[in-house]
């Protein structure tokens, strides 16, 4: 059983279809339950199984509950993507309390919730797999996203001190960064950044949802189990770290 947060859309979204075709059961977490039940119903209709989760990363309480249900109803989870993730930018002079408070509790405390929620059943059963959606702006910076990229650094540094924690336990825990992807968190950017942004890209194309999906399959599946604690690039070349 494989969980997937953000999963009614975009990167999410790719993930849930990839893990389903490698066979996978996926639960599809996100806040709109009915966008869960179409996303569900069509990868169900391709033969895959899925299950739909209504559940808010950024309050604890939805977590346990939703979480605390899924482990209830099909006893075990293998596989947990913390993918969940927004941005509300600005300049920090600019930016306000909330703002920052939102995008740290949904990207780094959601992530921490639902690998809270999970480490128990996983600790027990002696495996896991789990795989945070971090981004290349937490490894460059970047203006106008203070607290994204705090949150998304914070992810990596959390990353790597829970791989360590819970290695013993066969339980391997690595994130992806992926770079430029088209999704709708990055449609709403005008043509001349968007071109700007594909110019710095050495491999000369915008991701596809399906790009970072591939790098998350690999890294649930068993030929990674020699793999924790790494952080993955997927940004065509963008940034070499
Ligand atoms: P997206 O299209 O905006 O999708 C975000 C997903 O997160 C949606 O399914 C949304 O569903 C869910 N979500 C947001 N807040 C939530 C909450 N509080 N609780 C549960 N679900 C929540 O974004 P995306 O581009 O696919 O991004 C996915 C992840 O990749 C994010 O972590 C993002 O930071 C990271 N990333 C993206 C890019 C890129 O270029 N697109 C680059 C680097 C990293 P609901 O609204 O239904 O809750």
């Amino acid at each position: 059983m494989a969980v997937i947060t953000g999963a009614s859309q975009g990167i999410g979204y790719a993930c849930a279809l990839v893990l389903a075709e490698a066979g996978a059961s996926v639960v599809l977490g996100s806040r709109n339950a009915g966008k869960l039940r179409t996303v569900a119903a069509g990868i169900e209709g391709a033969g895959g199984r899925a299950i739909p989760l209504a559940l808010d990363v950024s309050s604890p309480a939805s977590v346990q509950e939703a979480i605390g249900e899924v482990i209830k109803t099909w006893s075990k989870i293998d596989i947990l993507v913390n993918n969940a993730g927004i941005t509300k930018d600005n300049l920090l002079m600019r930016m306000k309390p909330e703002d920052w408070e939102t995008v740290l509790k949904t990207n780094l405390e959601g992530p921490y919730q639902c690998i809270r929620a999970v480490l128990p059943g996983m600790v027990r059963q002696r495996y896991g797999r789990i795989i945070n959606i971090a981004s290349v702006v937490a490894q460059t910076g970047n203006p106008g996203q203070a607290n994204y990229v705090a949150s998304k650094a914070g992810l990596i540094g959390l990353t790597k001190a829970v791989a360590a924690e819970v290695a013993s336990r066969n339980i391997t825990v690595n994130a992806v960064a992926p770079g430029f992807i088209a999704t709708a968190m990055t449609e709403k950017l005008p043509e001349p950044v968007r071109q700007k942004i594909l110019s710095l890209i050495p491999l000369r194309r915008i991701g596809a949802g399906k790009d970072v999906a591939s790098a998350v399959r690999f890294l649930a599946s068993e030929e990674a189990g020699y793999i924790t604690g790494h952080c993955l690039n997927v940004n065509g070349g963008l940034y070499m770290g």
